[in-house]
C-alpha cells in the first residue's frame, strides 16, 4: 500500500507518494492555475497525484489519498468555505471534484481525506518532521498569515467543524492593528511576515518589500539597532499570544514554519520574554521552541499521513 498526499497552495501544488512506514517514494510539483475555476485546479492536482501513483495509480488509489488546501473547509461536508488565495475554491466539493479528475468511483472518491494545509503540515512535522513523536505540539505558520495547526495527545485536533486550532487570530492587543478576519490585534496582525513588513515600515527601517524581510533579520541580528528592537517586539508580541495556548493546552513544544520562521534565533528571546509575562511557571521552562524540518513537502505529507486508515484519525 502507498499513501498519495497532495497540497494545493495559493502559488503552487505539490504531490507526493509515501509508504505508510514514510518512506517517500516520489514528488512532484507543478503551478497552480489560480486565474482557472477550480475544475482546473482540481485537474492539476490530479495529473500530478497520477504522476507520483507511478504503478499503484490504477485499482484502489483512492481510498489512500489525503488533500490539502489553503481554504478554510467544513470537512465533514466536504466544502470549502473560505479560501483567501484561492477564491473559485470557494463552495467546491473537493472529493467530487478530484474524484471525477481522478477516474475514481464515488465510494473511493468519498474516502479522500481532507485537511486544510496548517492542520496538514502539522501532521507532517509530527509524522516525519521537528515534531516526530511528539504528542502535544502545535505548529505555527509564520507567512503571509499565521496558520496553526494543533497535535494534543497524539492526534490533530480539528474541532466541531474542523476549524479548530486558528492560532493566527489568537488575540495579543485589542488595540492592535486590524486583521484580516475582521477583529483587532490578533497574532497574525501582530507577527506574520506580512506584519513584520509593516511594522517596520512604520518605524522608517528600510525593508519595506516581503524580499528584504531576510535583509531586516540580518541587521537584527548583527547588532543591537532598531531592527533587533523591532524583532524583539515581534517576539514578545508572538509569545504574548502563544501564552494563550499555553495556558489552556500545556503544549510543551510550539514548532514555526514558513519563510518568518528563518527568524525564530533572533525572535525566541523575545517570545520567552512574552512567554513570562503570562504563563504558569511549569508550562514556559518546559517549552520548546523549534523550526519546523520538511519546508514545504510538509502539507502534502500530512495529507498522506491523513490518508492513513490506521491512523486513529476518524475518515471524515
Ligand atoms: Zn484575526
Amino acid at each position: 500500500m502507498i499513501l498519495l498526499g497532495v497540497d494545493i497552495g495559493g502559488t503552487a501544488i505539490k504531490a507526493g507518494a509515501i509508504t505508510p512506514e514514510g518512506t517517500i517514494l516520489r514528488e512532484a510539483t507543478g503551478p497552480t492555475p489560480r486565474e482557472g475555476s477550480a475544475v482546473e485546479i482540481f485537474a492539476a492536482a490530479a495529473a500530478l497525484l497520477q504522476s507520483v501513483a507511478g504503478d499503484n495509480g490504477g485499482g484502489h488509489i483512492g481510498c489512500h489519498i489525503g488533500c490539502a488546501l489553503a481554504a478554510g473547509l467544513a470537512p465533514l461536508a466536504g466544502r470549502v468555505l473560505a479560501s483567501p488565495n484561492l477564491a473559485c475554491l470557494v463552495g467546491s466539493t473537493p472529493r467530487s471534484a478530484l474524484g471525477q479528475a481522478l477516474g475514481l468511483d464515488q465510494t473511493d472518491a468519498e474516502n479522500i481525506a481532507l485537511e486544510n494545509d496548517a492542520n496538514a503540515a502539522a501532521l507532517g512535522e509530527q509524522w516525519l518532521g521537528a515534531a516526530k513523536g511528539e504528542d502535544n505540539v502545535a505548529v505555527l505558520t509564520l507567512g503571509t498569515g499565521v496558520g496553526g495547526g494543533l497535535i494534543l495527545g497524539g492526534s490533530l485536533v480539528t474541532g466541531a467543524t474542523g476549524c479548530a486550532a486558528e492560532l493566527g487570530h489568537v488575540l495579543v492587543d485589542p488595540q492592535g492593528p486590524a486583521c484580516g478576519c475582521g477583529a483587532r490585534g490578533c497574532l497574525e496582525a501582530m507577527a506574520s511576515a506580512s506584519a513584520a513588513i509593516r511594522r517596520a515600515s512604520a518605524a522608517q527601517l528600510p525593508p519595506a518589500d516581503p524580499g528584504n524581510l531576510p535583509l531586516l533579520c540580518e541587521e537584527a541580528r548583527r547588532a543591537p539597532g532598531p531592527e533587533r528592537e523591532l524583532i524583539s517586539a515581534i517576539g514578545r508580541d508572538l509569545g504574548q499570544g502563544l501564552t494563550a495556548v499555553l495556558s489552556i493546552l500545556d503544549i510543551d513544544l510550539f514548532v514555526f514554519a514558513g519563510g518568518f520562521s528563518a527568524a525564530l534565533d533572533i525572535l525566541e528571546p523575545g517570545i520567552r520574554s512574552g512567554l513570562d509575562r503570562g504563563s504558569t511557571p511549569q508550562g514556559r521552562q518546559a517549552v520548546r521552541l523549534v523550526r519546523a524540518a520538511l519546508g514545504n513537502r510538509a502539507g502534502w505529507i500530512g495529507a498522506a499521513r491523513r490518508a492513513l486508515p490506521a491512523a486513529g484519525y476518524s475518515q471524515t
